[in-house]
């Protein structure tokens, strides 16, 4: 049977990660080495932390606003991340992919869980942290949460973990440097799968796909 071969359409690259694991700060690193990675603004509930700027690193809305989205169906995936609203919308994921952009994507393990369930072409990557009483010395370190939030965001975390057999790759951030190579060496094979082999010498392509012969 010949090869499949793909649309050019651009790579979801879909990341998670326990709260305080490093993943904004591995996924910044992935943006400044691929700048050409597109970018996702998500819609948040949540109030802006400091030097936070609306429409760069989140849309903030108020619940009525994100709630007539949910209504109108124009988010993609949305989710209750602890005690705030979080999604992504529908219309600039596609537009971008189907643009031939890679994309990356902050979500939560429940955007996760509705991904894999409208069967959302993707690569989906959990990164965690080395253990439990390292996530909670980083979220301490970070003091950007109450003991509270803090003591809850450990037990999201525990759930989190457990649904690790969503994903497809799972990386420990031992080390920041080291888990954005991974990534990059992830996004590499990726793009190679012979799935996605679009050749662009002719006889090549002749010999793949007789169907698409000129
Ligand atoms: P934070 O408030 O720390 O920026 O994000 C909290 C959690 O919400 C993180 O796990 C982050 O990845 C997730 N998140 C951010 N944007 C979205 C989104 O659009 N959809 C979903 N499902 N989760 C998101």
């Amino acid at each position: 049977m010949p090869l499949k071969l793909t649309s050019t359409d651009g790579l979801a690259l879909i990341v998670s990660a326990p709260s305080g694991t490093g993943k904004t700060t591995v996924c910044g690193k992935l943006r400044e080495l691929l700048p050409e990675l597109g970018i996702k603004v998500s819609h948040t509930t949540r109030n802006p932390r400091t030097g936070e700027v609306d429409g760069v690193h989140y849309h903030f809305i108020d619940t009525k606003e994100f709630q007539e989205g949910v209504d109108r169906g124009d988010f993609l995936e949305w989710a209750q991340v602890h005690t705030d609203l979080y999604g992504t919308l529908r219309q600039p994921v596609e537009e971008q992919l189907s643009q031939g952009r890679d994309l990356l994507m902050e979500l939560d393990v429940q955007g996760v869980a509705s991904l894999r369930e409208q069967n959302f072409p993707g690569i989906f990557v959990l990164i965690l942290p080395p253990s439990l009483p390292e996530l909670e010395r980083r979220l301490v370190h970070r003091a950007t949460e109450t003991p509270e939030k803090i003591a809850r965001r450990l037990e999201t975390a525990k759930t989190e973990i457990a649904r690790y057999p969503l994903y497809d790759y799972v990386v420990t951030n031992h080390v920041v440097e080291d888990t954005v190579q991974t990534m990059m060496a992830i996004l590499h094979a990726e793009k190679h799968r012979s799935t996605r082999y679009c050749p662009d010498n002719e006889e090549i392509r002749s010999l793949m796909d007789p169907g698409i012969k000129t």
